[in-house]
């Protein structure tokens, strides 16, 4: 599709499409406006709540009270400790569907998740095994996940998207939102900032699947629309998010409750994730951790985005062709593809799951001939899109410097040389073409690399 001429859908209109989501409440004094919330789009007299210590304080007693003198019963409540910060384990949205099941009036109680990401995924994910509709009252602008329609759990010893029912209604309050911790909204903001990438994947999916790229859908222009033409404006407007400018909040949590209508829409995760998220499943299924503390999915895909970022620019840095492809280099066999990948994985417990996705993604060597020739013979058109929506790394460090991101791996615990080898291992997971995949369908992936590690400006 065309990329430059685009009309943009306001938030209504981009909830209309959603599909699983009927109502997005985000202002002021949000509290007030629950028990109407639950009067017009649940069934239930009762209602259930999910939080945190934490997130309890910020707006879990805040529901409570507010859903009390409305006269609605509370059926009860799960609070999870503060400290140490809550995995999104599995067991936990055992132990929910257990709690709900065991209710008197289930299934008609309505759950109300009132947390982050976690607690969410969470509550998500149980409601969704029970087909029981619920309620979110986010505490932190600081995942698209609130709307989307997966949950990121650790189930079997690693990470997996698990799929799930968006929230119903979403109640959220703009002073909650701007009180929430500084690394919160800034892992928010780098969310956002991976959808650049999610964009100019997207642009390479198109045209190597013109070719007979797999997984390479063309671009649909209602979910580009809702997310792309609007994103640097909603970039700048949000930088201050961590800051606690309340304005800049509102942007960045209705920026990222959009991209999730997006997914809803598209039912896949095409428009909103790309080979930065790529890089962040890796971090995660390794349970990448900081000081004790699990690093946020946000400031992994912010160190995502900026590898991803750093690898398309060296893609597409010479006006004149692609890279060239390391001397000897020669697509393996799938018998050798599953035992690279396998060694690669071999530490993780969802190794047996990613060789099978690898092998799944491998095309035979006419497709990447066909491919070759398509990405050499229109290397000016395709690099001209790409270039037209990358934010030049320079620019997209000192716009996630302003937001308080992290800007080098050392900030969440890794090495130089730790994105390099998760750049091999993200290119293996995920059948969902992008830019990493091109590479080593084009055979330079490994000169790019090479490059990227000799670097004196890229991940420093
Ligand atoms: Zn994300």
């Amino acid at each position: 599709m065309d990329t430059k001429n685009q009309t943009i859908p306001s938030p209504a209109d981009c909830l209309k499409e959603a599909g699983e989501t009927k109502e997005l409440r985000l202002k002021k004094a949000v509290f007030s406006d629950i028990p109407g919330l639950l009067k017009d789009f649940f069934k239930s007299g009762r209602v259930y709540l999910v939080a945190d210590e934490n997130t309890w304080k910020a707006a879990g007693q805040k529901t409570e009270d507010a859903v009390r003198e409305a006269g609605i019963p509370i059926a009860g409540r799960r609070i999870f400790p503060g400290e140490p910060r809550l995995h999104a384990h599995y067991t936990h949205v055992k132990e929910l569907i257990e709690l709900f099941k065991s209710l008197p009036d289930y299934p008609s109680c309505t759950p109300i998740a009132v947390g982050g990401g976690t607690i969410n995924d969470l509550v998500k994910r149980a409601t969704f095994e029970l087909a029981m509709p619920y309620l979110c009252v986010p505490t932190a602008a600081s995942v698209d996940g609130y709307t989307a329609n997966g949950a990121a759990l650790l189930m079997d010893g690693f990470k997996q998207t698990l799929p799930c029912t968006a929230p119903r209604v979403i109640a959220a309050d703009t002073d909650v939102l701007a009180q929430a911790p500084a690394y919160l909204s800034s892992s928010g903001f780098g969310d956002l900032a991976g959808k650049i990438i999610a964009g100019t994947d997207w642009i390479i999916a198109e045209k190597a699947g013109s070719a007979g790229a797999p997984a390479a859908t063309p671009i649909d222009p209602l979910a580009w629309n809702m997310i792309q033409p609007g994103l640097m404006d909603n970039l700048n407007q949000s930088v201050h998010a961590a800051d606690g400018d309340s304005e800049a909040v509102r942007t960045l949590f209705n920026s990222l409750a959009v991209t999730g209508f997006a997914m809803q829409y598209m039912k896949n995760s095409r428009p909103v994730s790309g080979s930065e998220h790529l890089f962040s499943h890796v971090w995660e299924m390794e349970d990448l951790s900081l000081n004790g503390a699990p690093v946020t999915h946000g400031h992994k895909v912010t160190i995502g985005t900026l590898s991803a970022t750093a690898f398309t620019e060296l893609f597409f840095a010479d006006p004149s062709g692609p890279p060239t492809a390391v001397s000897g280099w020669q697509r393996p066999s799938p018998a050798e593809r599953e035992a690279e990948t396998a060694a690669a994985f071999r530490e993780t417990p969802g190794c047996k799951a990613v060789v099978k996705t690898a092998l799944e993604k491998m095309v035979d060597s006419k497709t990447a001939s066909d491919i070759n020739t398509l990405c050499r013979d229109s290397w000016h058109e395709i690099r001209e899109k790409v270039l037209e929506r990358l934010l030049p790394y320079a620019e997209l460090k000192a716009l996630l410097a302003k937001a308080r991101c992290p800007l080098v791996p050392e900030a969440i615990g890794l090495r130089r040389k730790d994105i390099i080898a998760t750049a091999r291992k993200a290119q293996m997971m995920r059948n969902k073409y992008g830019i990493l995949d091109l590479a080593w369908d084009m055979g330079n992936f490994e000169s790019i690399l090479a490059k990227l590690e000799a670097s004196e400006v890229y991940l420093r």
